[in-house]
Formats: structure tokens, sequence, C-alpha cells
């Protein structure tokens, strides 16, 4: 059953959840986009009073709440090591479909992915519930739809529709359930938004053969793009950290190592001992970044990391687009396709 709530409901509600929850949302930030006048919308703790943006898509995703660009995993001295504590309150996080759905693809890369776990990860994923907000319409550069990312039908504690004046809440965690009916104006069913066409469509080839790798395709990016890594740092379901040691001033042998986001773009990712590099150029790169998203995860995991979200298009400042991209890596496929089937 859901909850239909004004906006002094839906804030009386929020009031009641940060008794039991810490609240993370996308927010407006004023000033803090690309230029001065330009705003970004980005995630952050929601104090009481805070408005959540519903109605934009943020410019960086939710992942940046369970794993943080910059993060202490523990201090060491001389003799001992020690875990750096986390704040352990239940987290609810609010995120629309697609990085919902990436949410999934972090669970499987850091959780299901060997034999180990990332405890780290873990410690952080257990604390989260994820808050749906339903799409009422597409943006721009968004795929989700040939992705399949477009539409959650479970695993999230609650949803948000605001249409006009009211908030639409569906329920499905039962603990979140009686701060909505404590504060509803009425209960009716109510089905989460989601949206069924993009302007943008994408078609990923059911098989990529390894010959893709020498195709001209890749060549083009090692002009174009200018390894900023940009795409990476906004992308929900980009993974690559990198670990830094930082020894404190007053005494060289004591300090915390971090786990600090890092791009599979930028130079010096793949430095190895020895002065190794193993993708040089910006094309071998994006190659690389390419099929890990529409082909090798696929291999390991059944289906594809990318969700169609348009956050690398969004942000590229070289105009990048990495639906275009998907596309020339399926045409490729069709024309190697029709080689193999004349030399046959
Ligand atoms: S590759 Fe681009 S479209 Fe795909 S999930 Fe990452 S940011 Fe979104
Ligand atoms: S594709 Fe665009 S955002 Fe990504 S590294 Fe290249 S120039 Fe930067």
């Amino acid at each position: 059953m859901g909850y239909i709530l004004t906006e002094e409901g839906f804030q009386d509600a929020l009031k009641e959840l940060r008794k039991e929850y810490r609240i993370f949302a996308p927010v407006r930030k004023k000033g803090a986009g690309r230029f001065t006048d330009i705003d970004a919308v980005i995630y952050d703790e929601v104090e009481e009073g805070s408005p959540i943006e519903l109605e934009e898509k943020s410019d960086y995703s939710a992942k940046e709440v369970l794993t943080p660009l910059s993060e202490t995993l523990f201090f060491f001295t001389e003799e001992q090591c020690k875990e750096a504590d986390i704040d352990t309150r239940p987290v609810l996080l609010f995120l629309r479909s697609c990085d919902l759905q990436a949410m999934k693809r972090l669970d499987d890369m850091y959780l299901h992915n060997g034999r180990e776990q990332d405890w780290f990860y873990q410690r952080r994923r257990e604390k989260l519930h994820y808050v749906l907000i339903g799409c009422g319409h597409s943006y721009e550069n968004c795929f989700c739809v040939d992705m399949g990312a477009n539409i959650t039908k479970d695993g999230y504690a609650f949803s948000v529709d605001k249409i006009d004046e009211n908030y639409r809440i569906n329920v499905l965690e039962e603990a979140v359930r009686s701060a909505f009916a404590a504060s509803s104006e009425r209960q009716e069913e109510v089905v989460p938004r989601h949206v069924t066409e993009n302007e943008v469509h994408v078609t990923v080839p059911e098989t990529i053969p390894i010959e893709i790798v020498k195709h001209p395709l890749w060549d083009e990016y090692n002009t174009r793009c200018i390894g900023c890594g940009r795409c990476n740092y906004a992308c929900p379901t980009c993974s690559c950290y990198t670990m830094q040691d930082v020894y404190y001033t007053d005494n060289g042998k004591v300090g915390e190592r971090r786990r600090v986001g890092s791009s599979c773009m930028v130079d010096g990712y793949t430095n190895v001992a020895g002065g190794g590099q193993y993708r040089k150029t910006q094309g071998e790169r994006m190659r690389f970044k390419t099929l890990h998203k529409i082909r090798d995860f696929r291999k390991r995991f059944g289906y594809d990391m990318c969700v169609g979200c348009g956050r690398c298009d969004d942000i590229c400042g070289e105009y990048i687009s990495f639906s275009n991209i998907i596309n020339k890596v399926a045409a490729a496929v069709e024309e190697m396709e029709k080689e193999g089937s004349k030399n046959a």
C-alpha cells in the first residue's frame, strides 16, 4: 500500500526517519558546477530543512556514499594496525533506477568476484537501504531502456515520486512504514514511475569477438580524449581505485592507508614496476573501458556493467559520447561478421 503526502507531511516523515537513519540524497550546490554560474547536483547527507533534488539527474552518482572518493581503511604505527571506524547508523540513500541497478553491479564486483569479499565495502553496504526516485521522464543522454536499467521493482525501502505538490510513496520495507502512515494525507496504490523510451538508443552486440581490440575505431580517441578521467568519476559502475599510504610528518613510521578513487583513463594508471605501462594511448584506454562495460563484465557475471545513465556523456568536456562508442562497436562487429562469412 502506498501513501500520498504533502510537502509538510514528507518533511515530517523524514524527520521521523532521521531518528533511526542518516539520509543521503542528491542536493543542489549553488555555483559548484563547471562554471561559477552553474550549479552542481551531487550526493550529500541531508539534514533537517535541506531540500532534496528530486527533479534533476545528479551530476555524480550515489556510489560516492558507498565507495567514498577517499576512505581511510586503517591506521598503522610501528607495532600495530587499527581499522578506521565508520558511522554505524543505517543509511537511507535516494537514487534512481539506473543507479540502484549500478549498485548491484558494484555488489558483484566487491562481494561476488572470487573467494574473498571486500570487507571495507561490505561493512558500509550492510548499512544501506535504498530509496527509489521515480523517473517521470528521460533525461539528456540517458539510454537506460536499451541497457535494461530503467525499471526496478524490488530491493528498495520505499520509493518517492513528486508529482505537482504531492509526494507519492510506495513502501516495501516494513521498518519505514509507520513514518509515512503517520504523516500521510491518504493511502492508495502507488507504482513508482519509470521511463519506457529514451531519445538515445544503443545496440549492444550479443557477442563481441576479441579481434575488436585491433579495429581502427579506437584510434580517434588518441587525439579526442584528453585523459581527464571525469567520465570514470561520474560513472556509477566504475570502481577503479588506488592505495595511498600517508605518513604523519611528526613520526615518519606512523600513518594511515587510504583507498582513493582512480580512473583507467588517466596517465599512470597502468604503470608497473620497472617502467612498464600497459595502456599508453587514450585509444587503448577507451577500448579497455568500453569492453569492460559491454563485454568482459558480462563474461564474468552474465549481464552488462553499463546501466545507460548517460553521465559520462553529460560530463565529458570533449563531447565524447559513450552511447556512440557502443554503436560504433556494434557496427564494427557487424562488418567483421560480414567479412567473416564472405571469407568462409
Ligand atoms: S559508462 Fe556511462 S552510461 Fe554507462 S553506467 Fe557509466 S556513466 Fe553511465
Ligand atoms: S572520454 Fe571525455 S571525460 Fe573521459 S577521459 Fe576522455 S576526455 Fe575525459
